[in-house]
């Protein structure tokens, strides 16, 4: 912006090289953290014997069932990279010039609800203009049967999205902005120490807040099936306090399981639909998967990535906001301003896209050592396959996505990859 006033300079400078210092430490500290948690935690040979060669999808699928998953799969694709580059399109467009600067126009704030304000508007904004692709997908996944929800039911999933997205900006901005107001200096460790107890605190939150948004439970009505799951935990040493059935149906035909909680106050959770569309062999197939993740403690490995890759990114962002040039482009004084609110999210969004292969890639081995452990522990190798297969049908999942496609936004290994995993159960001791 034109006519700040040059005595800013100075000051400005000389807090700069300060936050810059910090930033570095904090970038070091970070990749310390991420390393040994790639030395230590990630399990890179998760198969015994290693990894086997996938099958041919003629070998798993029927030509029909090939050609309508591919036939989805080029759209749904489409749909969604659609989704992104709008959505980061308008997030850079507010946020790398100084128009999301500039959105709160004359309205004198105090800056907390300045924050607020501008996260209701930015984050609005990136939602209305994403809209029309969200109501397409859900035309084009109501068309190929892959959800029955109605329109009002996908709409309250938008808006209960959008109150969601904007309660955790709003809180972690107000965070970042507040802390760096009080402590112009020392901000970056001090949000970075913060934003490390957010993310450990949200995955131990995200079950109890977030799945009952969307989801209302009971208790399984099952008693065989309740007692396979308990012998299969038990087989894998996790101890679960009962299994409860969530109406997913209502949102969608995906099939799905989780272990919630911690301690001794661990339930399975299963989808309805996962007891409609699988046997009581591949539903146990499904959830000695599950159990192999709580027993591995996978959730506490997504959270120290979650906290390495906050500290790197807080350092990133007290580098880059000690740089006058990007805050004279985004129109903002610095990170105290709450005008960097557009800023802010547009460099979160695309931090999120560019952590994908290293999130997804951490995924996969996890996800592969849950199949290999769920393999040992039930010992159904016909099951798991069969399951995968039921799996991707319903989904429509592409059984050979693009290489780019899977490196980048895979968290799971290919149907293909995960059944030639279950013919080769003979390492099953
Ligand atoms: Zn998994």
């Amino acid at each position: 912006m034109a006519g700040r006033p040059p005595q800013d300079r100075g000051p400005a400078s000389r807090r700069a090289l300060t936050d810059r210092t910090v930033g570095f430490a904090l970038v070091v500290a970070g990749l310390l953290l991420l390393g040994w948690l790639a030395v230590v935690l990630v399990p890179w040979h998760p198969v015994p014997g290693g990894e086997p060669r996938p099958v041919p999808a003629s070998d798993a699928f029927t030509a029909a069932e090939i050609d309508r998953a591919e036939a989805w799969a080029r759209l749904g694709r489409l749909l969604s990279w659609s989704s992104l580059a709008i959505s980061l399109a308008v997030a850079s467009w507010l946020g790398f010039t100084s128009r999301g600067a500039r959105l709160l126009g004359r309205l004198a704030l105090p800056w907390w609800s300045a924050v607020v304000v501008l996260v209701v508007v930015v984050i609005g904004i990136g939602r209305l203009a994403t809209l029309p692709v969200s109501l397409m997908a859900w035309q084009q996944r109501t068309r190929v049967g892959l959800t029955d929800q109605p329109l009002a039911g996908l709409l309250r999933d938008v808006a209960v999205g959008f109150a969601y997205e904007v309660a955790v900006s709003a809180v972690a901005l107000l965070a970042v902005i507040g802390v760096a107001r009080v402590l112009p200096r020392a901000w970056p460790a001090v949000v970075a120490l913060v934003g490390s107890v957010l993310v450990v605190g949200a995955s131990y939150l995200w079950p109890v807040l977030v799945e009952p948004a969307y989801n209302s439970f009971e208790p399984l009505r099952d008693p065989a099936l309740e007692q396979g799951i308990q012998q299969l935990a038990a087989r894998e040493g996790v101890e679960i306090d009962g299994v409860l059935v969530a109406d997913a149906s209502r949102r969608t035909t995906t099939l799905n399981a989780y272990v919630s909680g911690f301690g001794d106050s661990r339930r399975v959770v299963l989808y309805d639909t996962l007891l409609t569309e699988l046997d009581r062999r591949e539903v146990l197939a499904v959830v000695g998967h599950e159990l192999a993740h709580a027993r591995h403690g996978d959730v506490e490995t997504g959270t120290v990535l979650g906290v390495g890759g906050t500290v790197v990114g807080v350092g990133l962002l007290a580098l880059l906001l000690g740089t006058p040039a990007v805050r004279r482009r985004a129109g903002v004084a610095g990170i105290a301003d709450p005008r960097a609110v557009a800023l802010l999210l547009a460099l979160g969004a695309w931090a999120t896209l560019l952590v994908g292969p290293l999130e997804n890639g951490v995924s996969r081995q996890l996800e592969t050592r849950a199949d290999v452990d769920a393999l040992k522990a039930t010992g159904d190798p016909v099951a798991f396959v069969s399951m995968q297969r039921a799996l991707a049908v319903t989904s429509l999942a592409d059984p050979t996505p693009p290489s780019l496609s899977q490196w980048w936004f895979g968290s799971h290994p290919t149907v293909l990859e995960r059944i030639a995993l279950g013919r080769q159960a003979g390492w099953r001791g």
